[in-house]
């Protein structure tokens, strides 16, 4: 129960990862980097400053996290306002956080113990109850914080509550099997088939994943898979069907729903509050016509006998 984690968000009452009504808690650290991420903010493996230009009151009337800051010449201001932190010589004390009096400055992360955790995960039982809901870990990515997650999923195990675990398993099988114990339902990604094309837009190759992924199903877990749907990167035929085969061929009969998540533009006040460029800057899209494509890649996948959806909000 002492065991720690780092977590930017503990989310109550969501219904899309996952059955029911859910606690859903948003871990720190990633080894991916996709471009169309919509938590840069889970992406780093420690707790961090983020700055929201327009709360800033001004450094003429305020200043108070330049003087609270311990290293020289860290934040930048433009007409007064804090615009940026220089991530190379900040050393994420958050003196500036707990300086500022106006929300200017956030602190992206927080340390829980697992009984803390349990303490918010307790105050909705009733709701898990009564909606075949429980507790999803997701990220950022769980399985860098394996110890935690599979100490969090024995505890709510200990107490009858349903666990799910998000994850694009883009990490070792020994700390999987660490969590799969406690694990009732399995989330993934399939982002692309294509080794290097998958490399290309999320830093890393798809062969630990897609490896992980067949073990899983050779386990009794269920799983739900997923395809964020990105325009130009793996919306092609060619991926799709190639999709649809991995599934079919390699995964057992385990996935009892696909669903696609079309892609939306989401999180970028998020990069720039950390200084972070939005990788999908340059995608315009026409809403409707892409709808449409989604819904046709949806059909294709239920016409090769695959259960399939679009949106994360499981129907049966
Ligand atoms: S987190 Fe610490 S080092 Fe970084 S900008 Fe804030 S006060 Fe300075
Ligand atoms: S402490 Fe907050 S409000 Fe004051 S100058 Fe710094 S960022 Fe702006």
């Amino acid at each position: 129960m002492l065991q720690k984690g780092i977590i930017t968000n503990v989310q109550r009452f969501t219904i899309h990862d996952g059955p029911g009504m859910r606690t859903e808690l948003f871990l720190k650290g990633c080894p991916l980097k996709c471009e169309w991420c919509s938590n840069p903010e889970s992406l780093k493996p420690y707790i961090e400053p983020g700055v929201y230009e327009s709360k800033c009151i001004s450094y003429e009337k305020c200043g108070l996290c330049v003087e609270a800051c311990p290293e020289e010449g860290v934040l930048s201001f433009n007409e007064g306002k804090l615009t940026s932190i220089d991530r190379r010589k900040c050393t994420g004390c958050l003196a500036c956080y707990d300086a500022c009096p106006s929300d200017a400055i956030k602190q992206w992360g927080k340390i829980k113990t697992v009984e803390e955790c349990m303490v918010e995960i307790r105050k909705d039982k009733g709701y898990y109850d009564r909606s075949g809901g429980g507790v999803t870990v997701s990220g950022g990515e769980p399985l860098v914080q394996s110890d935690f997650v599979a100490a969090l999923f024995k505890a709510c195990k200990e107490e009858g509550i349903h666990t799910c675990l998000e994850s694009s398993f883009h990490g070792d099988w020994k700390e999987i099997q660490k969590i799969l114990p406690y694990t009732d339902l399995i989330i993934s990604d399939i982002k692309h088939m294509d080794r290097q094309i998958h490399e290309k837009h999320t830093g890393v190759g798809n062969e630990i994943i897609l490896k992980n992924l067949q073990r899983i199903a050779g386990t009794d877990r269920e799983i739900i898979l997923r395809i964020p749907v990105i325009p130009e990167v793996n919306d092609d035929k060619a991926n799709i069907k190639a999709t649809a085969d991995f599934i079919l061929n390699d995964l057992d009969g385990k996935v009892r729903t696909l669903q696609l998540l079309s892609f939306m533009r989401l999180g970028e006040e998020k990069y720039q509050s950390l200084g972070m460029p939005y990788g999908m800057d340059h995608v315009k899209l026409d809403r409707e016509s892409f709808q449409k494509k989604v819904g046709e890649i949806a059909a294709y996948f239920n016409h090769r006998g695959i259960h399939c959806q679009v949106g994360t909000k499981e129907k049966q």
